[in-house]
């Protein structure tokens, strides 16, 4: 079993699917990693409907207990269309107050569990050139 592994939360989107998976790779987390992909990662946890929250609690807390998994990484992208915010700066501010949300959820629901905020901005809308920008 493993030590210590992680949880990704992040957006279906497929035009972020390969850019992710190479993130993943780079910061070596390909052996030990979870994903949860769901339309605006964060969104559906801050939302505020419980059975969805509770959904969501219970697939992290699926990798908390079978993979011992300590760390959550919430990770949303500009020109999300979950969200459809066109503004940048309106967009990327309403973003992170919904993952600021979801940390609160999830450190309140897990004894010690730590969780992370990367955001991807995209410079085309193809998802060909991103940068992955830790909050
Ligand atoms: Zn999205």
């Amino acid at each position: 079993m493993h030590n210590c592994s992680t949880v990704i939360i992040h957006c279906m989107d497929f035009r972020l699917i390969e850019k992710t998976n190479e993130w993943i790779k780079q910061n070596n987390l390909t052996d030990d990693t979870d994903v949860i992909s769901i339309a605006g990662a964060s969104k559906a946890l801050a939302g505020g409907d419980k059975e969805i929250q509770n959904f969501l609690l219970d697939q992290i807390n699926v990798s908390y207990l079978l993979h011992n998994a300590r760390k959550v990484i919430l990770m949303h992208h500009s020109n999300c269309g979950a969200y459809g915010i066109s503004d940048e700066e309106e967009e990327f501010a309403k973003q992170l107050e919904d993952m600021e949300t979801a940390e609160e959820i999830i450190k309140n629901s897990f004894d010690e569990i730590e969780v992370k905020k990367v955001f991807i901005q995209m410079k085309d809308h193809e998802g060909k050139e991103v940068e992955f920008i830790n909050l």
